[in-house]
Order: structure tokens, then sequence, then C-alpha cells
């Protein structure tokens, strides 16, 4: 017999080891180590949702006829100890598994395999529609792969929202249709679509609760209030009222951010996706037979398509080919340590406030919070990037290693050359008081420009292109900052240097926090 070992973020019955097991002879295995949960401070709500759907999973498995050998977390052993009692158990010949998903996860089981003297056969894994090596090649036949590149040879390869060999409605994108403000969004009157479907934690679920209350004290949020599906049944009854109910104003305002409406349009499906819960495949097919029936358009089918087949794929096929040491990267140089507020969400700043709070009540914010609010502050600030990295895996339930390395390195804080974004994120208050009601309720003033009530962004995005102007002067996407920031007279320049050297010594100060990492 031969063992399938399933690790936490593989929950799928389309599992590639599972796929090619003998339920009659093979024995699955699967591991809940007290140490892996401990290697950050991970916020309490993600460790529920992996263990509890872990054990969802596993009474699934055990109903369709396999014999699982489970250890639970409580038992207190490591991953090693757990695969050492498994084979004195059953003296598998070999084990199965599907290539783990980060680097971190591959060596363990690589390791565990040499310890053991048994061989470790890794199976493509089919979380993902583009297999990496695939990736690798198509990268190598270009200089520089971008996303856009990359999404429409995924359209073409698998025939999604395509009209022969042309992509439907004769455009790829419609990302500038889908720029609706917080000025649109008002005209219309509208109101946010209807609450999310509600998940009650069973007991298994509520088990889960307290013992991740117990064993992982001083993670934060609060793992009882966990909001997402831990089971495959919930996670497709979400897609459903996720296609029926916010789909088709997805698009329209998926880059909008209000105070008080979290979700608004967004699918929240990443975290069932990343554990395997539900395919992209699925995902996709659902929101495209909407679009084919009328009862989404076509902008926002595209959006939510291009998500999961263009930016998902990407980023994963980036973090295999760019390598393990792609997350020591710090191409601008950037030195501050996080702030200690990131875990609280005391800080003037409203915007930064209400989304660091929303960070902590749920484990989620949307693409846009994350990238246009933490990550710009994150990149005009100077943080760090492995200290942010650490942050944004242990913050959200949906975040693993392949997802947020090159985020977080090559979008938010521009660490990598421009390898993943050929410019960085960087804004003003504008637009932040253009896509959203954040501005509404701040202290500061996004018309100002410098001084004690001048929204901090202001200054810190010019004092940024001041601190990069050498390196951004020489790229056509960024020289134009670069240009406008010389053309002020000196008197400002010392002014915006002064207002923004003032509010780092203060908020963001070079002292180190408590923080990050809690060794296993
Ligand atoms: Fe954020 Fe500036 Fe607006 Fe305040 S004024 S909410 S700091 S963008």
């Amino acid at each position: 017999m031969k063992t399938i070992w399933i690790l936490g973020d593989q929950l799928s019955l389309t599992n590639s080891a599972l796929a090619g097991g003998d339920r009659q002879r093979d024995v699955v295995l699967m591991i809940e180590s007290r140490a892996r949960g401990a290697f950050m401070r991970y916020h309490q709500q993600k460790l529920v949702l992996i263990y509890s759907a872990m054990r969802h999973f596993a009474e699934d498995l055990k109903r369709a006829g396999w014999t699982v050998d489970y250890t639970r977390l409580e038992e207190g052993l490591k991953f090693e100890e757990a695969v050492q009692r498994h084979f004195a158990r059953f003296a598998p010949n070999e084990i199965h598994l599907a290539q783990p998903n980060s680097y971190l996860e591959s060596e363990t089981v690589t390791k565990i395999g040499r310890k053991l003297a048994v061989t470790v056969r890794l199976i493509p894994t089919a979380q993902f529609i583009c297999d990496r090596e695939d990736f690798r090649e198509e990268a190598s036949s270009k200089v520089r792969l971008v996303m856009e590149q990359h999404y429409r040879r995924v359209r073409k390869k698998t025939g999604y929202l395509m009209r022969g060999s042309e992509p439907e409605g004769d455009q790829w994108n419609f990302d500038a249709d889908n720029r609706l403000t917080l000025i649109d969004w008002k005209k219309e009157r509208l109101v946010a679509p209807p609450p999310l479907p509600r998940v009650t934690p069973d007991a298994i679920t509520r088990e889960v609760m307290e013992m991740v209350k117990r064993e992982y004290s001083d993670h934060p949020g609060r793992g009882e209030d966990l909001w997402v599906p831990v089971t495959r049944e919930e996670a497709l009854r979400w897609l459903a009222d996720f296609v029926e109910h916010r789909l088709p104003r997805f698009g329209d305002f998926e880059d909008l951010m209000l105070a008080d409406e979290p979700i608004l349009f967004h699918s929240t499906l990443s975290p069932m996706l990343n554990l395997g819960l539900l395919t992209p495949q699925e995902c996709v097919e659902a929101a495209i037979a909407a679009y084919r029936q009328n009862r989404a358009p076509l902008n926002a089918v595209e959006g939510f398509v291009r998500q999961i087949i263009g930016w998902r794929e990407y980023i994963n096929g980036t973090y295999w080919l760019r390598g393990p040491h792609y997350r020591d990267l710090n191409g601008l140089r950037a030195t501050r340590p996080l702030p200690a507020w990131f875990y609280t969400g005391e800080t003037p700043m409203n915007c930064l406030s209400q989304v660091l709070r929303q960070t902590i009540a749920l484990g989620w914010n949307h693409h846009i919070q994350r990238l246009m609010v933490i990550g710009n502050f994150v990149l005009l600030a100077g943080i760090r990037p492995q200290e942010a990295l650490g942050w944004y895996l242990e913050m959200y339930i949906d975040a693993f290693d392949w997802v947020m390395v090159a985020n977080v390195i090559g979008l938010v804080c521009h660490a990598d050359e421009g390898r993943v974004a050929t410019k960085p994120y960087a804004a003003s208050g504008a637009y932040i008081r253009r896509m959203s009601n954040y501005c509404e309720g701040c202290r500061f003033d996004p018309n100002q420009k410098t001084g004690p009530n001048a929204c901090p962004f202001n200054y810190l995005y010019w004092n940024f292109y001041d601190t990069h102007a050498q390196r951004f002067s020489q790229n056509q996407r960024t020289s134009m900052p670069v240009q406008a920031w010389r053309k002020r007279s000196p008197l400002e320049k010392e002014t915006i240097r002064a207002d923004a050297a003032r509010f780092l010594s203060e908020y963001v100060p070079t002292s180190k926090p408590v923080l990050l990492t809690s060794p296993s």
C-alpha cells in the first residue's frame, strides 16, 4: 500500500495524489501540527478555517470509503513525528503527495522522506490551471512576461470567454469600465447587496474554535468570529450566492471602498479557492454561464475571470519561477519596521484605521484595500518588504506563501526591480478620496498638500519620488511624476521633505516594535 499525504491547503476531492489512489488499499495521511500553526502569529480565524476545513475534509473522505490516519493538534506531534507513527502503524511503500503549494512545505516533506528513507512522489497539482513548468517555458520565451500576456494565453488555451480566436466582446480587458467611484455610487443611490449567506459553526468547528483559543491565545483576531465556509458544500452555496447577488455589479464597483461595507460586490471566494474547497475552473465557469444566460454583464464577468485565470495563475507561476530567494528582495532599500499599530488599527489616518480594523475583525480585505491603502502606505513609508510580507501572511485568511510573496514583494513593495509590475502602485490622497468615503471621516484633509492637516499620503507620495528620483526617471512609465517633482520650487520641496520626515518619525519610528514571528 501507499500513503496519500494531504496537506492543509490541498483539501480538494480532485487532489491529484488522491486521484491516483486506491481507496481499498491506500491510506490517507493528514496532520495538524501545533508547531506549524505557531510558525507565525497567524490570525485566529485563519487557524480555525484551516483546521476545521481539514477535519471536515477528513470526514468527507471517510464517507467516500477512504481510510484516514489523522493527527490532531492536541496530540502535540510535529510533522515528522506524526509521519513516523503513521509508518509504524501502516508500513507503506511510498508517499504520494500533490505538489505542495510552498517552498517551506516542499522542503519539509522532502526532508522527512530522506530521513525515513522512503520515496516521496510529488504529483503535479490540480489546484491551478497552469502547470509550473509550462509557466517557466512561457516566461523563458519572453524578455519579461507581464500578466496581460499570460492572461491572454490562458484565455486562448482554455477557450474561456472566447469566440473562436477572438475575445468575447472584441476586447480582452474591460478595466476602463470597472473604475466607478464614490461619486458614481452616490449618484446611483445604491445600497450594498444582501449579506453573505450565514455560516453557523457545527460541533467540529466549535471544537476547533475552542482549541485555537486555547493553543494560540496570543495570536491576533477572534477565531470564534469565523465567517466563511469550511466545507465544500457550503463553498458551492457561496459561489452560487456570489454569482446571483454580487457578480452583476462586481466589475463596476470592484475598486470602491466604503467604511462599514467591507464586502460590497466582492466574491470572498479566495479562502475556499486557496484551500482547495473550490476549483478555479468551476468559479470561472459559473461566472461565464451567468454571462451567457444574461444574468451578468461582460465587464463584470471578464473582471472576475481575469482575477482568477489572470492574476491568480500569474502570481503562482511567478512564485515558482523566481525561486525561494525572491522573497528576500528589497530593490528600493526600504528599511523602516512595520509599526505596531498595524495590529490595532490605532492611527489618525481614517482610511488605514478603517481597513486595518476590518483586517483584525475579518482577516480579509478586498484587493484595492490591500493594494491601494495598506500597500500604498507600506511603499510610501519605506517599510521593509519582508516585514510587510510577514504581516500579510499572518493577517489574511486566504494568504499562503505562493500568493503573498509575489503580491507583496512585487506589486506592493516594488522590491523586485519591476519584474511583476512595470511601475510602483503609489498614489496620493486624491485616489483614496475618489474611490472611498474614508476621507469624509478623517482628521486630515486630502486637498491640502503640506502642513499639519494635510493628508499624509500627499507629501509621502512626493517624498517617495524624491527619494527614488534617479531610478524612476529612467522608466518610461514613472518618469512623469519625477519630472513634475523636479519642477517644484526649492521651498516646496523642502516643506514636503520636512512634513514627510516629521510624520515618519512620529508614526513609523525606526525603533523595532514587538513583532512578527514566533519560531516553532
Ligand atoms: Fe486617508 Fe488622507 Fe483620506 Fe485621511 S485624508 S482618509 S489619510 S486619504
